[in-house]
């Protein structure tokens, strides 16, 4: 808490008890007054009542004294005796009453001293009757200042009578003031130091609940932290991952080695993403889908042509947060109605050259989440996949002839054992042709070296042409030519060799603004295990096969060992 905040509830607090204090006193202090005023009204009464005894016993020990003077009846003056001590004690009591108020308690001697002279003079009134009988009584009384004495008693009387009633009126008026305040006080101080903690209150409630805010808001704070952590850790650990599928992927010796290590990488990194890998064609009129993972929402074709995929026309990626609202590549088959699907085509491309796409899609609407790692993954594809292209045209161009297009000498001693021990293993067949172009000399002499060589690049389309995948065409050097057959039988190479003279036969190629054409090939056979168990040999014998075709008359095939 700030501190004049708490100076500021500290003084509140303060006044509210001084309020709640000074109001409790006044209530105590009223109450004793009331106390004390209940105690004074009692004891003005109690003085009054005793004046008015004091005047009723004085009044009726005259009214006997005088019984006797009439009368001398002995019982009235023992009674009018009896009186005096009687009234002594009576303004010795009042006396003591009014001890605390001087000027009554002067006025009470003051009567005292009157009754006293008064009692005395009747007194005297009846020695005079005793002694000397009513008549000399009577001057006596006639005399003697009975009347004033009894006058002035009065009036004393009434004075402190008098006296008490105003202390009384008085009294009963600072009760009343004093009653007064005490209301005013409860009114207006009670509701005030009420009004005083309620507003402290208001205001600490006040501050509790900004606390609580600012406590709710301090944790949000820290979840947002704790979301960058870990969006850090998950961005770290996705550098990583990337790192670790570039080293993969530099590893990689093939393209399908290379589209595998990208299905589990990107399976990882986007797992609730389902993906496909397509390529394009060397040709470039088709992209084929070559590998895929998870469960397509939007299927795509299998096979389909670049100029249906918005991110092979532009070759940029292409990002649609529902398929449902447009902007969807062609290649797409459309979800359900109500089935939000968001997609991403990544484009694959490296030395300027398109090389293919990977298609993306997750429950939607998108954007699809994380697409820059995705985006980091395509480029890391893309470059190995250009890398691998490069390796293969490098391979490719040193173990092709560059004439015709044929595996090259080297190629085919590297080929040869591999494909015996594979037929030796499968105890299967395999057939090697040699052929010779005939009279190639000549056919350079005619048409020239570049006629001879439009020749043997011709004869190279026609092998290929004729070549299933497992066969092995090469150009042995200069015109002379060997396909291997693995599987094949007797009957099979004979059959494929014959088919390969004939069309050579028929062969034309342009040259020139000429064609040219009408060569002929040679073609000795030799058969693995029948006629040699080695490549050495089943080329050897082969050639001797060739050999004999030549001496035979040329364009014609002939087998080895059947001399
Ligand atoms: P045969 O019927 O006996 O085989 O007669 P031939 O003329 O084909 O025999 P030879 O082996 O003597 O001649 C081969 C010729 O092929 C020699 C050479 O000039 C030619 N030649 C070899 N390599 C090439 C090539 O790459 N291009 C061209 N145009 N000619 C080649
Ligand atoms: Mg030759
Ligand atoms: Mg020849």
């Amino acid at each position: 808490m700030p501190h004049p905040m708490r100076t500021r509830y500290l003084l509140g607090f303060g006044l509210a008890t001084g309020i709640m204090v000074l109001v409790g006193a006044s209530i105590m202090l009223a109450t004793q007054r009331f106390r004390a005023d209940t105690q004074w009204v009692s004891h003005s009464q109690e003085v009054i009542g005793r004046l008015a005894q004091i005047r009723a016993t004085l009044l009726d020990g005259i009214s006997t004294q005088r019984s006797y003077l009439l009368t001398g009846n002995q019982a009235y003056r023992d009674q009018y005796q009896a009186v005096r001590p009687e009234i002594r004690a009576e303004v010795a009591r009042l006396a003591s009453l009014l001890a605390d108020n001087p000027a009554q308690s002067q006025r009470a001697s003051r009567l005292g001293d009157l009754i006293d002279k008064r009692l005395d003079s009747a007194s005297e009134a009846v020695r005079v009757y005793d002694d000397a009988g009513l008549v000399d009584a009577q001057r006596y009384l006639g005399r003697n200042r009975g009347y004033e004495l009894m006058l002035g008693i009065q009036q004393l009387m009434a004075q402190m009578q008098d006296d008490e009633q105003r202390l009384l009126a008085q009294r009963s008026r600072d009760s009343a003031r004093s009653a007064n305040i005490l209301m005013v006080l409860g009114a207006l101080g009670i509701p005030l130091s009420l009004l005083i903690m309620w507003a402290i209150y208001a205001q600490l409630s006040r501050e509790v609940r900004e606390r609580e805010a600012a406590q709710a808001k301090a944790e949000d704070l820290n979840q947002d932290l704790g979301r960058s952590v870990s969006g850090l850790e998950r961005a770290t650990s996705d550098l990583r991952e990337i790192g670790h599928y570039a080293g993969l992927l530099q590893g990689c010796r093939h393209v399908p080695e290379a589209l595998e290590v990208t299905r589990v990488a990107l399976g990882r990194l986007l797992p609730d993403v389902a993906g496909t890998v397509y390529l394009l064609r060397a040709s470039q009129d088709y992209a084929e889908a070559e590998i895929c993972w998870g469960e397509h929402l939007a299927p795509a074709h299998a096979l389909l042509l670049p100029q249906e995929c918005w991110a092979l026309r532009r070759v940029q990626p292409h990002f649609v947060h529902d398929v449902h609202g447009g902007n969807a590549c062609s290649h797409l088959d459309q979800p359900a109605a109500g089935v939000a699907v968001a997609t991403a085509c990544l484009p694959l491309s490296a030395q300027n050259l398109s090389l293919g796409f990977i298609y993306l899609s997750a429950p939607g609407p998108g954007p699809i989440a994380r697409m820059e790692i995705a985006s980091a993954a395509a480029e890391q594809l893309s470059l190995a996949l250009g890398n691998l292209r490069l390796q293969e045209t490098l391979r490719q161009q040193s173990i092709r002839d560059a004439l015709t297009g044929l595996y090259n000498r080297r190629y085919l001693e590297e080929s040869l054992p591999r494909e015996l021990s594979r037929c030796e293993r499968r105890k299967l067949p395999l057939a090697l042709l040699m052929l010779d172009l005939d009279h190639f000399k000549a056919f350079n002499d005619a048409h020239g070296h570049d006629g001879g060589d439009a020749l043997l690049a011709g004869f190279g389309r026609l092998l290929l042409a004729s070549c299933r995948g497992e066969d092995i065409p090469c150009r042995y050097g200069g015109e002379e030519f060997i396909l291997i057959l693995p599987e094949a039988d007797l009957r099979t190479a004979t059959h494929r060799a014959e088919e390969i003279r004939t069309a050579l036969e028929a062969m034309t190629v342009p040259h020139l603004q000429r064609t040219i054409g009408g060569s002929t090939v040679s073609i000795g056979i030799a058969l693995f295990p029948q006629h040699a168990g080695t490549g050495d040999e089943l080329k050897r014998m082969a050639d001797a096969a060739l050999y004999r075709a030549k001496r035979n008359g040329r364009n014609r095939v002939e087998v080895a060992g059947a001399a």
